[in-house]
């Protein structure tokens, strides 16, 4: 039985800016379990630095090695591992990838396709892109592109005080395409006025408009605009999510089952959320293809109801460390038929793209 750990890094087609910054390489960490003759694999969300959340690839890779290492040599289920990691405080990315091991592990020993193991399933994933900010052109071509390619939503990037323009340029050229903004918590309440200007473009959503860890004053904007809110970086368990909606802070939210700590929690806020009438898609965090393939599993579950940021890999990647990337067609892609998670690994460019590798046992 082992356990490695891989540091791979993989050039974007393209650089993505957000309010963020700018990235323009993937840096993941790969996780491979090999248990007689089993092999599974995962993918932790974290990046270089802790600019979407306080994890990163240093903070993950310690809590995984001297924390949840020894915890998955029994090989648990996902849901005795969720248990028995909830001694570690958040570190939800690191839970979630090795959650996400655990998950294709099982389904693996059992024969069955990941996407069975999480309940009915739709058969297929509605996809949406999500466009970082740039010049007005660029965006208008990108969107058009997007349209042209079957996307079934359009989601901006917007940073404060541009935020109008961004959208309205998209809006006057494409007055009927299911249209969002994501602000990544560049607001503060007294930014209501602004925000309210975008109430004239009829977006779907909003997306985490104000602080990353914020619900109440969520809750306040929402009684001051018509545009839904959806909340990402600020539902971190299915506890948040369930206050959220009980104070109106969110009508919709983005799961990234990264920030929730796994595909088991990310099911369980999606049941929440249909509870409350509210609706959800899938995030991404700009997955290689192991973790989009977790992601595309999801996001074809039938408590699933809006499209997700799981666009196939030649979006992000000329190359990509699985052999079968996924095809999206009518702006919808089927998950993996399995068994696990469905990947079959590029073993040698996995190779050639890993900076740094460590065998954990
Ligand atoms: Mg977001």
């Amino acid at each position: 039985m082992s356990l490695t750990i891989r540091h791979v890094r993989l050039p974007f087609l393209a650089p993505f800016t957000t309010s963020f910054g700018t990235e323009a390489e993937r840096n993941a960490l790969i996780l491979l379990l090999d248990s007689d003759g089993v092999k599974a694999q995962a993918e932790c969300v974290a990046s270089v630095a802790p600019y979407y959340s306080y994890e990163d690839n240093q903070t993950a890779l310690h809590v995984i090695r001297d924390h949840f290492a020894k915890l998955l040599k029994d090989l648990p289920t996902p849901q005795e591992f969720t248990l028995k990691a909830d001694h570690v405080r958040g570190h939800n990315m690191a839970k979630a990838a090795v959650e996400m091991l655990l998950w294709d592990y099982h389904s693996k020993r059992k024969g069955v396709p990941l996407v069975r193991e999480l309940g009915p399933s739709k058969g297929y994933a509605d996809v949406g892109i999500s466009l970082g900010i740039d010049k007005k052109e660029v965006t208008r071509k990108r969107v058009e592109a997007a349209v042209e390619r079957g996307y079934q939503r359009v989601k901006l990037k917007i940073e404060r005080g541009k935020e109008f323009d961004i959208v309205k340029s998209v809006r006057d050229v494409f007055p009927d395409i299911v249209l969002s903004a994501d602000a990544n918590s560049c607001y503060r309440l007294k930014d209501a006025p602004a925000i309210k200007r975008l109430d004239r473009f009829g977006l779907v959503y909003l997306e985490q408009p104000l602080e990353h860890d914020d619900l109440l004053d969520h809750a306040k904007l929402a009684k001051e605009i018509t545009t839904p809110i959806c909340l990402d970086e600020s539902v971190t368990s299915a506890d948040r999510a369930a206050q959220a909606f009980d104070i109106g802070a969110a009508q919709v939210v983005n799961i990234k089952p990264g920030r929730v700590g796994g595909l088991g929690n990310s099911m369980e806020i999606a049941k929440i959320a249909k509870k409350h009438k509210g609706h959800v898609w899938i995030g991404g965090m700009f997955e290689t293809g192991v973790g989009r393939s977790f992601n595309i599993s999801l996001a074809s579950s039938k408590l699933v109801d809006y499209p997700g940021d799981t666009s196939p890999n030649e979006k992000y990647f000329t190359r990509d460390i699985v052999k079968n990337p996924f095809t999206m067609t009518g702006g919808r892609i089927r998950p993996n038929k399995g068994p696990g998670v469905g990947i079959e690994l590029d073993e040698r460019y996995l190779e050639k793209v890993t900076v740094k590798s460590w065998k954990i046992f």
